[in-house]
């Protein structure tokens, strides 16, 4: 089991590795854990800060009403993706929400997502796209649809928004995030170009998402050294 310090260690790298992978934006965008033993709460970027600046001391505690518990610091209006998605979904322990620019300006197209490369295939059984506002998510019923709108999918499109992805660690949710990301950059690319000729077949899709989604705490302890080298 997990232990809160090592949580918000894995929140600060998760913070870290977004923002450099060009997934920060400005102050918004957020990531979540659940608490070790105590599934009615979760950790919580601070508001006022970057996706890179969460510490052990800034990080807020939450409940699944999206009130803040514990931590001096503000809470994100948006709280409510995290919170109706962890009181719908036990099976998860964290959700990554930003405003990745590819993504966003792929989910303009309101194209489905295609096999270009790795990253594509990874999502064979398609992205759901939640597209009842483009506003911000600022109350528990628009929470509700956010997670109404993910079901059972670990991912989550948000038209003209942004992104969430969702996973049983926080490392399988960045990892996603990161994958969504660099997925939408492929199309787009193809698509600036007359759209794909080829994308790869269904059976190879699940063969190559059998073999990279297994690797991602690899891919995260990867990512750690790499946003760790420098400092
Ligand atoms: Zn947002």
């Amino acid at each position: 089991m997990t232990s809160i310090d090592g949580l918000k260690e894995s929140l600060i790298h998760a913070g870290r590795i977004l923002a450099a992978e060009g997934q920060g934006d400005l102050i918004f965008g957020h990531v979540t854990a659940r608490l070790p033993n105590d599934s009615e709460h979760f950790l919580m970027k601070p508001h006022d800060f970057g996706l890179e600046e969460i510490t052990p001391d800034n990080l807020i505690t939450v409940n699944l009403e999206g009130e803040k518990v514990a931590g001096e610091s503000r809470r994100h209006i948006e709280v409510f993706i995290h919170s109706e998605i962890l009181r719908a979904r036990p099976d998860l322990g964290a959700v990554v929400h930003t405003h990745a620019p590819y993504a966003v300006a792929f989910s303009a197209l309101g194209r489905s997502l295609q096999g270009v490369g790795h990253e594509g295939a990874m999502f064979h059984k398609g992205i759901p796209v939640f597209s009842e506002t483009a506003d911000l998510i600022i109350d528990q019923t628009r929470g509700k649809a956010v997670a109404r709108a993910l079901a059972d999918s670990d991912v989550l499109i948000m038209r003209n928004h942004g992104i969430v992805t969702a996973g049983r660690t926080i490392e399988e949710a960045t990892v996603l995030a990161l994958y969504l990301e660099r997925a939408c950059k492929a199309q787009l690319m193809v698509e600036s170009c007359g759209g794909a000729r080829h994308v790869c077949s269904h059976e190879d899709a699940v063969a190559k998402a059998g073999r990279i989604l297994p690797q991602s705490p690899r891919v995260f302890d990867y990512l750690v050294r790499q946003v760790s080298s420098g400092s």
